[in-house]
């Protein structure tokens, strides 16, 4: 097998799955009917008129977000409905909303935080932190969410790179996380507190509650422009140490309209998205992009369950869903009898991202949720959606689908060192069907705009005025685009190219196996083998019998490249955002020090 025709290849192009297609009256109903016109007539220049603007001149994130739908018709509409883990429901209209982030803001610039500055928001899921958010972006700050979850060491790092003037947070996360290292992050000027003081004596700010209390109810949102830094996201962390990826106010635009297409949103839709506000998935499509198309925005301040789940997809009627694979692949182990009282009646549309999407999962949906998973593609530098199954297209099971409007994407031939080769400063696209790195052309506007304090880096993301995403994939002949590794965990297996998607999402597909990892370990004939760790679902005992039934079945389904070690796992390394850390799987099996594990650093 060689890189023109990968693992897929032998399955039938697509995982020998069947696509699944959509009613007619489905398709009428979705935002994109007509994905090749729409591709063919779409100019993010045209699309620009969506935008609201500042009413005296300017673009802000937050005035798209919250204060253009307070001062229309959809003022009193709920833009959050809180779900505390104790229970019970808290809900902020969009004139709620309004009002509280213009406090916040007063608030800043009462305590010395200047336009530019950085605020970093480490927060649970609860109303202060989509306040604070948007409060900071009123007053011209550059903000960084922090993952709440996240040690004392990730946060240290965190607020050490962005320089950060400010941090908001609450008095338990700053005794546990913040105490330890705040000697170590002199630039922090400023912590506000946002459940009150405790003793918490050193607190510039002692008790924003009555700040806030006080503060002036109007603000009038620093004019910021289109260029100008909104927010600086953290990468995942799952390849090296994390990067702080530097995002600008027109970034808004591209969550606008990708949510409009890539998650068939409108205004009026009850909508979860499940990822941590945290984590750019959470902020761009948790809080931001819901908020400007006038949606009911969900947050869920308790952990995964998956009982607390259904209840909460059927008794808050949520109509569009956005998740991650790792917590599909979960409820699927929760079994396929749903708990009673389920009601998924409302719910229009499933997607899902950050890792790959296996077809099972896809057709497990589709057959108990009545609906199937539509995966999409993106990364934290891209700021918002790049490539995704559409509500009125064809579902291709494991496929990631199509780029949407306004996206230019393509797979380029690779190099000797497994990413796009680069001579004479040109680069050549892949023919379909053979594995390229995904690149995009630069333009839209939510393309990252450094990495912060990095500038070498973000310069090699460029070539022949592509960005390298650094991801490979296949694009087929109608242009899908299947997923087939990170450029740096693809195993060359005696001459073959093996991604380890293809092989994890070929185990799964056994019914005693609920998540699988798979790396390349050395081995002097063939260079690598391939080897696969595997999580069994609940019911199943690790055992010889098993052991040899899925090696077999392996085997039938990958030929060559099947794994020629499986060992059974009782849990494996995911990042603090859900994805399988395969460098990890491969420095224990390997020995090696494990490198940068801060992102697995957890809540102490
Ligand atoms: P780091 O860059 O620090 O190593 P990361 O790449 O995991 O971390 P993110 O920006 O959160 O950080 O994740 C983007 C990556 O997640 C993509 O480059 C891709 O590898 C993976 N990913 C996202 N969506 C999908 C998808 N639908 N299918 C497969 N992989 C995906
Ligand atoms: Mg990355």
């Amino acid at each position: 097998m060689t890189d023109t025709a990968p693992v897929g290849a032998t399955t039938g192009g697509a995982f020998g799955w069947t696509p699944i297609d959509k009613p007619q009256a489905e398709q009428a109903r979705a935002n994109l009917i007509d994905y090749d016109r729409t591709c063919r007539e779409f100019s993010w220049e045209k699309a620009r008129s969506e935008l609201a603007g500042l009413p005296h001149g300017g673009l802000n994130i937050a005035y798209e977000a919250v204060d253009r739908h307070a001062e229309g018709p959809a003022a009193d509409r709920p833009a959050l409905r809180w779900l505390p883990a104790t229970g019970g429901e808290v809900v902020l209209t969009y004139a709620d909303l309004a009002v509280a982030t213009n406090r916040f803001a007063n608030v800043l610039r009462g305590m010395g935080i200047r336009r530019g500055e950085r605020v970093c928001v480490l927060l649970g899921r609860t109303p202060e932190l989509y306040i604070a958010v948007l409060g900071a972006l009123k007053a011209g700050c550059v903000v960084s969410p922090l993952f709440s979850a996240f040690g004392p060491e990730p946060v240290r790092q965190r607020l050490e790179i962005s320089a950060a003037a400010a941090l908001v947070t609450s008095t338990a996360l700053y005794r546990k996380k913040v105490a330890p290292i705040r000697d170590a992050v002199p630039a922090l000027r400023t912590v506000l507190i946002t459940d009150g003081l405790g003793e918490t004596g050193e607190m510039f700010a002692d008790d924003l509650a009555a700040a806030m209390a006080v503060a002036d109810a109007e603000f009038p949102i620093v004019r910021t422009y289109a260029d100008d830094a909104a927010l600086m996201h953290f990468t995942s962390g799952t390849t090296g140490k994390p990067k702080g990826a530097l995002h600008v106010h027109g970034a808004v635009l591209a969550h606008r309209v990708t949510a409009r297409y890539a998650l068939d949103l409108r205004a009026g839709d009850i909508f979860w998205c499940t990822a941590d506000p945290g984590w750019v998935t959470g902020m761009s499509y948790g809080v931001i992009a819901p908020l400007c198309l006038g949606a009911t925005v969900i947050s869920d301040e308790a952990e995964f369950d998956a009982r607390r789940w259904y209840d909460i997809l059927t008794t808050q009627q949520v109509s569009v869903w956005y998740t991650a694979p790792t917590a599909l692949r979960m409820l699927m182990r929760y079994g396929d009898r749903l708990p009673e009282e389920t009601d998924l009646s409302a719910l229009r549309f499933i997607t899902s991202v950050g890792e790959p999407l296996n077809p099972e999962v896809v057709v497990w949906s589709e057959r108990v949720l009545g609906r199937p998973v539509h995966d999409n593609w993106w990364q934290t530098e891209t700021g918002a959606i790049m490539i995704a199954n559409l509500a009125a297209a064809q579902v291709r099971p494991g496929s990631m689908g199509r780029p949407l409007p306004g996206i230019e994407a393509t797979t380029l031939r690779r190099g000797p060192d497994g990413r796009a080769a680069v001579v004479d400063g040109a680069v050549r696209p892949a023919e379909p069907g053979e594995v390229g790195e995904l690149a995009l052309r630069p333009g839209w506007p939510s393309m990252f705009r450094a990495y912060w304090g990095e500038s070498e880096r973000y310069a090699r993301c460029f070539a022949g005025s592509w960005y390298l995403s650094g991801d490979l994939a296949r694009r087929d002949a109608d242009g899908y685009y299947w997923f087939v590794g990170r450029a740096d965990d693809v195993i060359k297996s005696a001459g073959h190219l093996v991604g380890p998607f293809e092989v994890e999402s070929a185990l799964m597909r056994h019914p005693a196996v609920a998540e699988a990892g798979v790396i390349g370990t050395p081995d002097p004939v063939a260079g690598e083998l391939v080897k696969a760790f595997v999580l069994l679902r609940p019911g199943y005992q690790a055992s010889e019998e098993l052991l040899a039934e899925l090696t077999v079945f392996g085997r039938k389904a990958l030929g060559a490249v099947a794994p020629k070690q499986i060992e059974f796992t009782e849990g494996l390394p995911h990042t603090r955002s859900g994805k399988v850390m395969r460098r990890l799987l491969k420095a224990r099996e390997l020995g090696l020090p494990e490198g940068d594990t801060s992102t697995l650093e957890g809540p102490s």
